[in-house]
């Protein structure tokens, strides 16, 4: 029937080491590592061979002296739960993954499969792009996430874990959206650690740093109303926003304008 989800696996797979995992992954351009499983059940997608990662396991949030470690089978929820994670930059990665449909999904979907489904409506790379974030991945090594979202297909791949660097300072996040399940209209991140770092998300297309508007405002000897205004406009002249179903593009503008300044301002005056 027209509109009804129909996901088919022919095959479901459970390799006991990462080599044959990655050996499985290669044999076919349908065979697909599941991660929770929660968006690739929406799709109409025919998996030839599903790899699940379970006797892997890594599910765990290490900390090393520099890095917070996700391996690739914890859960948003886990993330959201981190104690270290939410002091990390104000606890922006916790507040935006908070804010995404309910509890019960959130214990589903995983980091992993948010940052590699590469979804423009995503409300976890927005911040993840301001906090330093690094991909291990089993064959390419480490690849910084800014370079990962470069790239225009996903490499075939395993990611392993992703590494956020542990670094003092604070952070913002917003999301708009229109109800409390609704995707995002916009989302924005800003951090200040050794810099100001900024995102703009769900533009509707995926997140991106305005890498111009950032270098403009760390230059400044001091960071004023005068500049964070003229950082506002910078980041509009960079970053292309457009229009949906959600929104449409000049009241993306309006609700950049408001959001950015209002970041830039808090995190300036925020002491962590
Ligand atoms: C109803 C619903 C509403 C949602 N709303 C929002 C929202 O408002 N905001 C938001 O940010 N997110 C939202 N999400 C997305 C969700 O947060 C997750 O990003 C999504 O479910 C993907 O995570 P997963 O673990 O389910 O991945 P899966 O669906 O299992 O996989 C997603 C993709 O990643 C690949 N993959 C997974 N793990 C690996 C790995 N280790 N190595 C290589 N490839 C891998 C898979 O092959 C697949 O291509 C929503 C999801 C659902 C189901």
């Amino acid at each position: 029937m027209k509109g009804m989800i129909d996901l088919k696996i022919l095959q479901y797979y459970k390799p006991t080491n990462l080599e044959d995992a990655y050996q499985e992954l290669l044999k076919d351009d349908n065979n697909l590592i599941i991660g929770g499983g929660a968006w690739l059940r929406l799709t109409n997608k025919v998996i030839n061979k599903a790899i699940d990662l379970e006797l892997l396991s890594n599910n765990k949030i290490m900390t090393t002296n520099t890095d917070y470690e996700i391996g690739n089978l914890v859960t948003l929820k886990e993330v959201e739960d981190h104690e270290g994670l939410k002091r990390l930059m104000s606890g922006i990665l916790p507040k935006a993954i908070s804010k995404i449909m309910g509890e019960s999904i959130r214990n589903i979907a995983t980091l992993s499969g948010s940052i590699m489904g590469k979804y423009s409506f995503s409300d976890v790379i927005t911040p993840l792009l301001v906090m330093n974030t690094r991909l291990v991945f089993y064959k390419q090594g480490e690849v910084s996430l800014e370079d990962f979202l470069h790239t225009k297909k996903s490499p075939k791949d395993i990611l392993l874990k992703i590494l956020i660097k542990k670094e003092v300072g604070t952070g913002y996040f917003h999301k708009v959206q229109k109800t409390s399940l609704d995707f995002a209209v916009i989302n924005l991140a800003i951090t200040k650690g050794s810099k100001i770092d900024i995102a703009i998300g769900a533009r509707p297309s995926i997140a991106l740093k305005p890498v111009k508007a950032i270098e403009y405002i760390n230059k400044a000897e001091k960071i004023d109303e005068l500049i964070i205004d003229e950082t506002v406009i910078h980041v509009l002249n960079e970053i292309k926003l457009g229009s949906n179903n959600r929104a449409s593009d000049e009241y993306r503008k309006e609700l950049v304008k408001v959001y950015l300044k209002r970041g830039l301002n808090e995190v300036m005056t925020d002491e962590n």
